[in-house]
């Protein structure tokens, strides 16, 4: 099997995989018990927020470890946004259609069930937020803004430290969605000015089941899961260890390796995209030709079922997706690529590919080999 599904989900870093183990059998201790054992899990604790916060450039204590990327999210938009109107009565949310339905979802379910008033911000044709339309869409009784860093489905990165100032300068509370840019991009806080940001370690090498959520110091949030007093009593539960460990360790050799990580798949995924826009008929790129995760080409094909093309891809021993994971089976095209402006005869056929550390020169070549056949099989049984 050749995988060509980083977007989804990365392997465990080997590295990563031997910094947690001794988490699970030796240094098993609850971190919030007073004995040593206890001690030594709080120390593993603490050294992991201090690597995390030294990624980020920002302090410990400003990141709360969660148990997903989805959880940080709904933590960001339900905790800051019930805070929020707490104490200033403001009830606006903003965000976009293109988000991952862990926030998009999260701010509907606001609107529908809390009595929040949601508003979609407008995309361009590359499926990025706009200036203007945050601009035109913020108000006196805005709460917050949210807005992913990168898109999973379709590569296009947000410009998020302009978005932010208009945020501050309007002074509300500014979220981001950074679950799939960690990979490759800088999460530099300071330089994007987010007050809130989700990371989820399954993304960059590190384990499936854990997050962090980056809080800006002074921002309050009201906490989803009570209980006992971690993670600065804004997410209860005893702490995952060895998780919390293996992300840490994750997220520092992404940002130590992000250069040669970048340098290793851009010139594979350009490949990917010269070659299908120039083999494939009735092919489009989706996302912003440039503005785009260094690892991610994503496609539409014209009269195409992207589910099929997918099981052909399977049978001929690729993995690969048609855009968010979460909606394999699903006959409908996605929320990102509808608001691309794409008619269902394009829409249905979609394609992601994406990239990572132990992809090759030669296993993209056979890829590109097989694609070809595979859409016009997939075209062929679509006509009948
Ligand atoms: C994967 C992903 C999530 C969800 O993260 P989990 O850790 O799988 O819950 C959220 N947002 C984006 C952009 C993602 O790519």
């Amino acid at each position: 099997m050749i995988y060509l599904d980083y977007a989804a989900t990365t392997p465990v870093d080997q590295r990563v995989l031997d910094a947690m183990l001794p988490y699970f059998r030796e240094n098993y201790g609850n971190p919030s018990s007073i004995h040593r054992l206890g001690q030594k899990a709080e120390t593993a604790i603490e050294e992991a927020r201090e690597k995390v916060a030294a990624v980020l450039h920002c302090r410990a204590d400003e990141i709360i470890f969660t148990s997903c990327g989805s959880e940080s999210d709904n933590l960001a938009l339900r905790g800051a946004a019930m805070a929020r109107r707490n104490s200033t009565g403001e009830k606006w949310i903003l965000t976009s259609k293109n988000e991952h339905h862990a926030v998009s979802k999260t701010a509907q379910q606001l609107e529908k069930e809390y009595g929040f008033l949601l508003e979609w911000l407008d995309l361009d044709e590359h499926g990025a937020v706009t200036l203007a339309s945050l601009n035109k869409a913020v108000c006196n009784d805005t709460a917050l803004a949210s807005v992913m860093y990168a898109n999973n489905e379709i590569g296009t990165i947000n410009p998020i430290s302009e978005l932010a100032e208009i945020a501050k300068a309007n002074n509300i509370l500014f979220h981001t969605d950074a679950v799939q840019a960690a990979a490759y991009l800088d999460v530099n806080v300071e330089k994007l000015g987010v007050d809130l940001m989700s990371l989820g370690g399954h993304k960059f090498y590190g384990p499936k089941g854990v997050g962090a959520l980056y809080v800006r110091k002074g921002t309050k949030l009201i906490p989803h899961q009570t209980g006992g007093g971690q993670e600065f009593s804004l997410r209860a539960g005893t702490q995952n260890v060895p998780y919390i460990v293996g992300f840490a360790e994750a997220l520092r050799l992404a940002a130590e390796e992000r250069e040669a990580r970048t340098a290793h798949v851009k010139p594979l995924r350009d490949q990917i995209i010269g070659r299908v826009l120039e083999e494939i008929s009735d092919s489009k790129l989706t996302g912003h030709p440039e503005n785009r995760l260094p690892n991610h080409a994503s496609f539409v094909f014209k009269d195409v079922d992207g589910n099929l093309l997918l099981q052909l891809l399977d049978s001929a021993g690729f993995a690969c997706s048609s855009g968010s994971a979460c909606k394999t089976g699903n006959p409908e095209p996605s929320e990102v690529i509808t608001s691309l402006g794409y008619s269902r005869d394009w829409a249905l056929g979609s394609l992601r590919i994406t990239l990572g550390v132990d992809s090759t020169a030669q296993k993209v070549d056979e890829f590109l080999k097989t694609l070809p056949s595979l859409v016009e099989k997939a075209r062929t049984l679509n006509h009948r």
